[in-house]
């Protein structure tokens, strides 16, 4: 066994408790993964040059209507840094980086950039290695489309797996609405989200999935409904933020057009409190928003960053007096069928 990483796949539970004991007031991944791994946990970005079938004509040639050119157009400082270098220099450079700047003292490669197991098995397994080669890597975190994720590429994973190493999948369902999907031209639904969820768990891979607010033509209980469906799939995580219409991209075309209203900043902030209270108490939080750059963005206006939402978000909890989990209920209290003194039941009427 190696570098002291968990092995088993399921969250621990008993961790989430204890930070709602403390007073969260949902399942910061942050503070989950320091309670878990004995210390703090930072992802470096790692760019191995995917494309995506969505785009390369093997799906569809445009894209998502929101995808800004395989993310290519982001200006994070860290994303710029990972250009087409080679892997190892990548992490290696990036471990370093992060660590002087205090961000942890263990780190998860978080391969980024189009659909990152859209490649033969041997070349993936070429990158997977060369992600982890690193004495400071506790495990993989992959961004990927559900239907790029054959059971031999999770064979594969599952093989870091047994070696001891952290791995997630992070799936970019984006919403699980087929009506959303075909509106975005995602080119695939939520079916193969549920089948990805099942057969990464039996294989001790933990999953993610990326979920939008914002999106359009979506309801705000469509929104509590997504919070439901990802709870009742037993998902170990997710990662929520608002769209972003980002400049070249189709969706700013439509919002040029007055065909796209972007979400306002109370709006995003008070959905998500309602998607948190929905939402089962133990689906981690991975982000509860992000940013990406002012000159790349043309929507919304304002500032996205986590760490100006997030507090926004709890302030919103903390003056409903709720918290993650509040109403997540999946099915009738069955209790409540018992027949009660002097009451009439169901069966007397029959
Ligand atoms: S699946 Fe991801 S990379 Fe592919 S077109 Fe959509 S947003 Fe872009």
């Amino acid at each position: 066994m190696i570098k002291g990483v968990r092995t088993e796949r399921a969250i621990d539970k008993g961790a989430i408790d204890q930070m709602y004991e403390e007073g969260y007031l949902y399942a910061k991944y942050g503070i989950y993964a320091r309670k878990t791994h004995g210390c703090k946990i930072f992802k470096v970005p790692m760019n191995a040059n995917f494309t995506c079938p969505n785009w390369d004509g093997r799906l569809s040639s445009k894209g998502c209507i929101f995808c800004p050119d395989f993310a290519r157009q982001f200006t994070y400082d860290s994303f710029r840094r990972v250009i087409t270098r080679d892997l190892r220099d990548q992490v290696s450079d990036q471990v370093e980086y992060y660590k002087k700047k205090g961000a942890g003292e263990k780190a998860l490669v978080y391969i980024a950039f189009g659909t990152n197991t859209y490649k033969p098995l041997n070349e993936l397994k070429d990158i997977f290695d060369a992600a982890i080669d690193h004495e400071d890597v506790i495990g993989l975190s992959i961004g990927t489309r559900p239907d790029c994720l054959p059971d031999e590429v999770l064979d594969l994973l599952g093989e870091y797996v047994k070696k001891g190493y952290e791995i997630w999948i992070e799936i970019g369902q984006q919403s699980v609405h087929y009506h959303t999907a075909e509106r975005v031209n995602r080119q695939h639904g939520f079916a193969e989200t549920m089948r990805v969820v099942k057969e990464a768990h039996k294989r001790g891979i933990l999953t993610l999935i990326f979920l939008i607010i914002g999106l359009p033509y979506e309801t705000p209980s469509e929104i509590v409904e997504e919070a439901r469906v990802v709870s009742a799939l037993g998902v170990d995580a997710i990662k929520l933020y608002p769209l972003l219409v980002m400049k070249g991209t189709r969706l700013a075309k439509e919002y040029e057009n007055g065909k796209y209203r972007p979400i306002s900043k109370s709006e995003y902030a008070s959905l998500s409190a309602d998607f948190l209270e929905h939402l089962s108490p133990y689906v981690i939080i991975q982000r509860i928003s992000k940013d990406c750059g002012l000159d790349g963005k043309v929507v919304p206006k304002w500032r996205t960053h986590r760490f100006l939402v997030g507090p926004r978000i709890e302030k919103i909890l903390m003056m409903r007096g709720t918290k993650q989990g509040i109403k997540h209920k999946l099915g009738l209290d069955m209790e409540e069928l018992k027949p009660m003194d002097g009451k009439i039941t169901a069966t007397d009427v029959l």
